[in-house]
């Protein structure tokens, strides 16, 4: 059986950690008896040169058609027409949840001994919905006057105002993704992270409607942490926590703070996922710096893959991939600066570690 899959190499270290990432699924498949036709579509700084646009529309139409891609990061240009390509993909696919595993590897130095948490994210809403008005604008001069008469509350009139829209449906379909997702990889704990002590409306609609979600999972226990007190627990006992289930904002600090606990963000893969498509891409971005150097860590890159082939149904080429990246680890040997420190491996050097242990 052949796989089509859209392939956006991104922009700095992306080329070089696809690349690692696109050899690892090829080496999978090949054992496991399926192949991939590679769709290699391009968004970020090398779309703007060659098309004159971050996101052509020839790749949002090849990832429509196959329904899934592998993603490099991308840089967002500052001053250009889009907040953020990323942004800009996930609300165009409708791609609404952000699943980001953190599971420690035996083998990566850690304070902690026992970290395997995966961040849930609704990646549509919240303050991410990109509605913002800067200071001294006439719009936002009518916000503050509208605030004022409808509350009765004052705020500073130069003052910058954002959106912050949470709808029952945004929350209820991230909720129920989240226990589907509990259910599926064998979890026992949904946590609902949230403000809703000062947030009541947003937040507050945010709880409720994940509290009544757990009601249809009773086979999954369900409880809710504040999110400055979820911070402080993660950091002191992350074995109590399992599956997190975050608005837009908190997913995306909480998954960074998880990625810190687990050995950093050149291990952290994640998934961005809808109902009819799917990117699957590294947390980490461009690193500009490091840009053609053979330095960074392929690992986030070639895990993301392992979810993609996992979403794809390829359930023994996933955890082979899975198992060739702890076994490398574990072994010390190949790796890349931030996981050694001395005489460390370049990103090639790594793949191709990772690669043999695939093949076997
Ligand atoms: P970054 O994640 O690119 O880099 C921050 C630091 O993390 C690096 O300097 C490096 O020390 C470390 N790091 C990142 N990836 C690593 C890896 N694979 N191995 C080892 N260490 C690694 O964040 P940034 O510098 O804030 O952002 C650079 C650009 O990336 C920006 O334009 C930003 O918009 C973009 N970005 C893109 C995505 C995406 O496409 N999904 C995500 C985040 C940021």
């Amino acid at each position: 059986m052949q796989y089509a899959i859209t392939f956006i190499p991104g922009d700095g270290i992306g080329p070089e950690v696809a690349d690692a990432a696109r050899k690892c699924v090829d080496a999978a498949a090949d054992v496991d008896g399926f192949s991939v036709e590679w769709d290699e579509q391009l968004a970020g700084e090398e779309a703007m040169n060659k098309h004159g646009t971050l996101l052509p529309q020839k790749t949002i139409a090849s990832i429509k058609r196959n329904g899934v891609a592998l993603k490099g990061p991308v840089t967002t240009p500052i001053g250009t027409g889009f907040r953020s390509i990323n942004v800009e993909l996930r609300q165009q696919l409708d791609l609404f949840a952000n699943v980001r595993p953190a599971k420690l590897i035996s083998g990566i130095a850690s304070k902690y001994s026992n970290v395997d948490i995966v961040v849930i994210r609704e990646n549509t809403e919240d303050v991410y919905a990109g509605i913002e008005y800067d200071t001294n604008t006439s719009s936002a001069r009518k916000l503050i006057r509208f605030a004022k008469r409808t509350t009765g509350k004052t705020i500073r009139k130069d003052s910058a105002i954002g959106f912050k829209p949470i709808s029952p449906y945004g929350s209820r379909r991230i909720a129920e993704f989240a226990f589907e997702y509990a259910k599926i990889h064998k979890r026992r704990l949904v946590t609902a992270v949230h403000k809703a002590n000062i947030m009541k409306f947003t937040d507050g609609l945010f709880l409720r409607e994940a509290r009544k979600i757990s009601d249809k999972h009773k086979s999954i226990k369900f409880d809710d942490r504040i999110i400055d007190n979820m911070c402080m627990q993660l950091v002191v006992k992350p074995e109590l926590y399992d599956v997190l289930l975050c608005p837009n904002l908190y997913g995306d600090i909480l998954s960074d703070l998880c990625s810190g606990l687990v050995g950093g963000l050149g291990i952290a893969p994640s998934g961005n996922i809808g109902s009819h498509y799917a990117i699957f891409e590294p947390v980490h971005g461009s690193a500009p710096k490091y840009s053609r150097m053979d330095k960074v860590n392929p690992t986030a890159a070639v895990l993301s893959a392992a979810m993609m082939l996992e979403h794809l149904g390829k359930i023994k080429a996933a955890r082979n991939i899975e198992k060739a990246v702890a076994s490398v680890i574990k072994e010390g040997k190949h790796l890349t600066y931030d996981l050694k420190e001395k005489n460390p491996a370049g990103t090639k050097e790594m793949a191709i570690a990772i690669i043999r242990k695939i093949k076997g």
